[in-house]
């Protein structure tokens, strides 16, 4: 592909989520409705207004969405969760639709991707990216071995919140970019610097990119922890310079998106 993709819109079609390992502890979902007194619990899954989003048209015509976004879908949610599966085949086919946008999303249940994919998906549509999220060894372990057997033509691996240090050296054929980062949040739990470090090192020796794309609140870097501000989170972590970019680069570096 050669588009700029550097734009992005969000779509989420859904919101709410229940918890399902070990990174959705202190899950920024549940944190944001907090904040804002959601009259909702976060647990309940619901559709939203914006359900047909990519869809929608403007008065003269155009589509509400433009052409050539990456389209983060279902950050406020889990687009794999079955809670979900009654209204997940609409928007596989406002994909398939507006196929002149890239739709990416991330899950921690991707044991259940090849049960919810359309008919027509064979090895995967062309627009669409799917981030695998893993935050410790054991989730790696269970995840991407499955991730490796699914058919999906842009694949990319989420290590975050990122609690421990993790090698996924043996799970990188296929991958188009591994993104890193620490835990937000007045509750986050420690990211070092060595484990991005690592992790950064195993993606340059499988020519994988790379992107450290947050601190986190709570950040080790040579022994010595700092706490880092929410707003100071992702321009720290740019500011390390580590990215390794190879072709297309489909999420903004400057773009601030809380983890799946
Ligand atoms: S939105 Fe993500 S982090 Fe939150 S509970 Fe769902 S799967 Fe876990």
């Amino acid at each position: 592909m050669t588009e700029n993709w550097n734009i992005y819109a969000d779509w989420n079609p859904w919101h709410g989520c229940t918890r399902i390992s070990e990174g959705c502890r202190h899950c920024y979902v549940y944190r944001q409705d907090a904040m804002y007194s959601a009259a909702v619990p976060s647990s309940t899954v619901r559709r939203t207004a914006a359900f047909d989003l990519p869809l929608r048209r403007r008065r003269d015509g155009r589509y509400r969405i433009a052409p050539h976004k990456v389209v983060f879908t279902c950050f406020t949610s889990d687009f794999l969760l079955p809670q979900a599966d009654p209204w997940r085949p609409e928007c596989w086919r406002m994909m398939r639709l507006r196929s002149d946008c890239m739709f990416y999303f991330f899950t921690k249940r991707i044991d259940r991707l090849a049960s919810c994919l359309p008919p027509d998906w064979a090895d995967g549509y062309p627009n669409v990216m799917v981030g695998c999220t893993v935050e410790n060894q054991a989730m790696a372990d269970y995840r991407l071995p499955i991730f490796a057997s699914l058919p999906v033509r842009h694949k990319s691996v989420i290590v975050a919140p990122m609690l421990e240090h993790v090698d996924i050296s043996a799970h990188l054929a296929g991958i188009e970019e591994v993104a890193a980062g620490g835990e937000s949040g007045t509750q986050a739990r420690l990211c070092d610097y060595d484990w991005i470090l690592d992790l950064r090192r195993q993606c340059v020796e499988a020519g994988v990119a790379f992107r450290f794309h947050q601190t986190g609140a709570l950040f080790r870097k040579d022994g010595r922890i700092y706490r880092i501000r929410r707003r100071h989170q992702l321009s720290q972590a740019h500011k390390a310079g580590i990215d390794h970019m190879i072709g297309d680069y489909y999420v903004p570096t400057n773009v601030k998106f809380d983890w799946d």
